[in-house]
């Protein structure tokens, strides 16, 4: 049987050992830290994730999905709150049944791993970190202690995160082309308690603070916990919340109803003990070298988490290359560059999403144009449910392919456009027919 060897054991690396596993692969998986399932806290991003239908046709694959559906919250809808800290509105996600779940990150990355070890031919090595790669003799070199040692395999899979070790040993390869954005937006998480033993807010909901150029966000958590992260410019964390005193002002003069909830003791404890952290965008081309190597989840399109996709992206990577070494026999050479060619071309599609969904979360959803067009989207999308999909739809509850999401929105726009001016040029040929008939009458 062929071997995998798999650089990192996160979201990504432990759902494609769950992957390889299951064709019966031999699957290695060096992880750096140790292992979560029996850490006490694990450092590290979002405490919780929205998976939305990419994410959950990866996880049916390996037999996972309704398991891990069944420890989320389902959210139906963005819940709107105005700054007078009582007025909210509603805005549906799709069609009524259509929902995204958050899950709990920690929870779902040792179900994963837990899930994967089942398979007798999968070892997971713990502490062990990826230094560098070699992509002619398909082979990594891992550090463990002091120790350091060379492993190969058939087929290498870098699912080390945004910051990548094997990504970082292939910037010398020629026509490698590489960009990472670091936004000037960071982001710290806080925390709702339960109230009397039950949620603060609504659960089902996706709750949103819109305030122009920050927004705040809250997902609600299985334990009747809210997770709460503020996303907003370095500037304004700097002169606006710069100690206990401007913080605590900052979130009760933006925020109040958050703030009831929160606390000022929490929100003081929490900005002193930590910085807001750093969102970064990266791109790259190609995914997969010398018919070896493949970057694959935030190795390959780390993204800013505005539009919830880059877990659920990087499920769809394992997917996607399950199914297209299914269809080339395993003959892994093909199967890669193939994979690489379809799946750069998506993943810079949503990176760029992704952006523009910023614009969206923290602004454009208390426009009223965009209002309008959601509520159009969603009604064409009511009597037409094949042919008019509303964009975030697209992304979030099918698996068309990312570029033709963006193809198929442009096209929407374009006949939306058209039908406007023709609407216009009959209410202009409406109006003169009435005045030459007037004029005809006198
Ligand atoms: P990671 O989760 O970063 O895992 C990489 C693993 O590799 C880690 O275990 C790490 O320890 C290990 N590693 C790193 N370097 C080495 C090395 N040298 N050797 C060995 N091991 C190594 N996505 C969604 O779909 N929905 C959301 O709602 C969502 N919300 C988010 C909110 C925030 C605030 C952020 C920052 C991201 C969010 N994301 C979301 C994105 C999501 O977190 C990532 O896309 C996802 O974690 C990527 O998984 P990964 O396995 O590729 O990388």
């Amino acid at each position: 049987m062929p071997k995998v060897i798999i650089a990192g054991a996160g979201l990504v690396g432990a759902l494609n050992a769950c992957f390889f596993a299951r064709k019966g692969w031999e699957v290695e998986v060096y992880e750096f830290r140790k292992d979560i399932r029996q850490m006490e806290h694990v450092q590290g991003r979002s405490i919780n994730l929205a998976l939305s239908y990419r994410g959950k046709c990866a996880l049916e694959a390996v037999g996972l999905k309704d398991y891990i559906v069944d420890q989320g919250v389902e959210m139906h809808s963005r819940l709107i709150h105005d700054i007078d800290g009582k007025t909210m509105h509603r805005q549906p996600y799709g069609q009524p049944g259509e929902h995204i779940v958050s899950i709990n990150r920690r929870h779902l990355n040792e179900v994963m791993i837990t899930e994967a070890e089942k398979h007798p031919q999968v070892t997971f090595f713990f502490e062990h970190k990826v230094i560098k790669a070699d992509v002619n003799k398909g082979k990594l070199t891992v550090q463990h202690n002091d120790t350091y040692v060379d492993v190969v395999g058939d087929l290498i899979l870098a699912c080390d995160g945004a910051y990548s070790a094997v990504r970082r040993s292939l910037m010398a390869t020629p026509l490698f082309d590489f960009s990472q954005e670091y936004i000037a937006h960071g982001y710290v998480e806080l925390n709702i308690l339960p109230q009397n033993n039950e949620y603060a807010f609504e659960p089902n909901v996706f709750h949103l603070w819109p305030r122009g150029d920050f927004t705040l966000i809250a997902l609600a958590n299985r334990d009747k916990t809210f997770t709460v992260t503020i996303f907003a410019p370095y500037e304004t964390f700097e002169k606006e919340m710069y100690d206990s005193e401007s913080v605590v002002a900052f979130f009760k003069r933006m925020f109040p109803d958050a703030f009831a909830f929160l606390g000022a003791e929490h929100i003081e404890e929490t900005f002193n003990r930590i910085k807001p952290l750093p969102l970064v965008s990266i791109k790259c081309s190609p995914h997969a070298f010398n018919g070896k190597v493949i970057l694959m989840g935030d190795a390959a399109h780390a993204m800013v988490p505005f539009y919830g996709q880059g877990m659920n992206c990087g499920f769809e990577d394992c997917l996607v290359l399950s199914d297209t070494l299914d269809e080339y026999n395993d003959d892994i050479e093909t199967a890669i560059t193939t994979y690489s060619t379809n799946r750069v071309r998506d993943a810079h599609v949503i990176n760029d999403l992704a952006m523009y969904n910023y614009n969206e979360l923290k602004d454009l959803v208390n426009k009223t144009s965009y209002k309008m067009r959601k509520k159009l989207d969603l009604w064409l999308n009511s009597w037409f449910p094949k042919k008019w999909i509303p964009l975030y739809s697209m992304v979030t509850f099918t698996r068309i392919p990312y570029h033709e999401v963006v193809e198929r929105r442009a096209a929407q726009d374009n006949f939306l456009k058209k039908t406007a001016i023709a609407a216009m040029l009959l209410v202009v040929l409406g109006a003169v027919r009435c005045t030459l008939k007037v004029q005809r009458l006198k």
